[in-house]
């Protein structure tokens, strides 16, 4: 209702997510009207920081959209006096209710909601919504958290938490984030399937050779390893964000776009999926290399990363749903760091034409040129269908070309950040793109028992020159699989 308050508190807001993401998309939503008109945005840390010591340092990441530059400044303005910051520790009950006290002066007696961010390490979640539910929670109105990964490092891990978690919240408080599901391509997704007669049709093991999924950094941890080398690549980025765009590209058709409804239908194919086994994954990791007079730091390089590390910065995996639509379709995950591009990708590589014509009159190696659909999730959105086409003339030549659908001229306007569409979606209620715990002790099954084998045996990665396309197993393990990985040299 019109009248409600809404209050937003950042914890950590001294931090580099804050800054970079969470800050930036609040004022995003503010800029576009899309927060509740009675708003207020608190940052919450143990640095000591006045209100103004905050809004100086947030004003320097605010940004207006570039097609919608009019009357910015003054709108930073306008969300800048919005904004207070109060110094607290992350477990004390009374500098919670020091905030509580706060917030109900800025909430002025009316029902008032309440949004808290947890942008902290995970040793203090607990702490923080232990003191936050019971000192700080809405009067009157709904109180929610949203949580950052890491959810726990393996199965038990991950119980532990939400265990802890829900000693103070109910599940419908907990809003798990996983920014890859904001992402515009993603959740185009389901879109692009259900709203489209021609894809739902193919989209089964009838018509589909395998499914590619496919995350590529340029650089390396780059003095941050500190945090990465407790949990590597496969927990960092394939066990969460990979697995939830596979879940989302596998599942059946949902009862309706409910949020609930397709959660259940994400649950069903990660409980569908095969546990991951040693024999199917291999794992690497950046070694230094000198390219054009130019040296390229090793992962182990990185003085925060601990001496002999055997941390992966790159797996690639092989994994399977063993239910009717995709029995013996291989879903292949690639994911790495120091690789040669920067780039998140879905590849869909269909099967063969039956009886090809062309081929039997031809006999050129059009049984190559399958069909491919490549969902570009990052950087340069786009969708494209490669087809076999005839070059024009006289002769028959085929040749493979592509249906193009480029984001950056079909819609010009710039596509928002992930973190505005969760944000605004927590704000609203729709849970839709946030993880149910259910969902997140289906994806670590399928996950734990490989992170804990690979580190029993001590499984040394095998590898790879920083800015090269990773280690050669990674193709090894595709061809058992008869798949030859797409390449990311399309993304320019
Ligand atoms: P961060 O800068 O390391 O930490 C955020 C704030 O938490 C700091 O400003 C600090 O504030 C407090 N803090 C840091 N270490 C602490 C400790 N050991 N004990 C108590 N307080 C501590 O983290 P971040 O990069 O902003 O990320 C926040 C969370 O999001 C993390 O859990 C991270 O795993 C997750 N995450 C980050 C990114 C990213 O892009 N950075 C992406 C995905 C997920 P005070 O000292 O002022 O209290």
């Amino acid at each position: 209702l019109a009248e409600n308050r809404v209050s937003i508190t950042v914890v950590g807001a001294s931090g580099d997510l804050a800054k970079k993401k969470i800050f930036p998309a609040l004022f995003a939503l503010y800029y576009e009207d899309y927060l509740p008109q009675h708003f207020t945005v608190f940052g919450y840390a143990r640095s000591k920081l006045t209100d103004e010591e905050l809004r100086h340092t947030i004003s320097k990441t605010l940004t207006c959209r570039i097609d919608k530059r009019e009357n910015c400044s003054d709108k930073m303005e306008q969300f800048l006096q919005r904004c207070f910051y109060h110094s607290g520790q992350y477990g004390s009950e009374v500098d919670f209710c020091e905030l509580d006290n706060k917030l109900k002066e800025k909430e002025d007696g009316k029902i008032a909601n309440r949004l808290f961010y947890l942008s902290i390490p995970p040793n203090i979640f607990v702490d923080v919504v232990r003191g936050a539910s019971r000192s700080a929670s809405s009067p009157n109105g709904w109180t929610r958290f949203i949580v950052e990964k890491p959810f726990g490092r393996d199965s038990e891990s991950s119980s532990e938490l939400t265990r802890c978690l829900k000693m103070y919240l109910t599940e419908e408080q907990i809003f798990r984030i996983d920014h890859y599901l904001g992402k515009e391509l993603v959740e185009n997704l389901s879109v692009l399937r259900f709203a489209n007669l021609v894809f739902e049709p193919l989209w089964s093991r009838n018509y589909i050779r395998n499914v590619q999924l496919i995350f590529s950094e340029d650089f390396g941890t780059e003095g941050r390893g500190g945090y990465f080398d407790h949990y590597g690549i496969i927990r960092d980025i394939m066990q969460n964000h990979l697995l939830q765009i596979l879940a989302l590209f596998a599942m059946e058709t949902p009862v309706s776009l409910d949020g609930e409804d397709i959660r259940n239908e994400k649950v069903k194919v990660l409980r569908s999926m095969r546990v991951l086994k040693l024999d199917d994954v291999v794992v690497g990791q950046y070694k230094g290399h000198t390219k054009g007079g130019k040296s390229f730091p090793a992962y182990t390089d990185d003085t925060t990363v601990p001496k002999g590390s055997l941390t992966p910065t790159f797996a690639a995996a092989a994994l399977f749903i063993d239910n009717a639509r995709w029995d013996g379709v291989p879903f292949l995950m690639k994911a790495g760091k120091a690789l040669h591009r920067r780039g998140a990708e879905i590849r869909v590589q269909f099967r063969h034409v039956p009886g090809n014509l062309y081929k039997r009159k031809f006999g050129t190696d059009l049984d190559k040129a399958t069909n491919e659909l490549v969902i570009r999730v990052q950087p340069n959105e786009a969708i494209y269908l490669k087809i076999n086409n005839k070059v024009p003339g006289l002769s028959m030549r085929l040749d493979s070309s592509n249906l193009n659908l480029l984001y950056s001229e079909r819609y010009p306007r710039e596509i928002p950040d992930a973190y505005e569409r969760l944000l605004l979606d927590a704000i609203e209620g729709e849970r839709r793109l946030f993880i149910r715990s259910d969902e997140l002790d289906a994806a670590w099954a399928i996950f734990s028992p490989l992170l804990r084998e690979l580190e029993e045996k001590k499984v040394v990665p095998e590898l790879y020159p920083y800015g090269s396309r990773g280690p050669v197993g990674a193709h090894y393990l595709a061809a058992k699989y008869n798949v030859r990985w797409g390449d990311l040299i399309d993304s320019s």
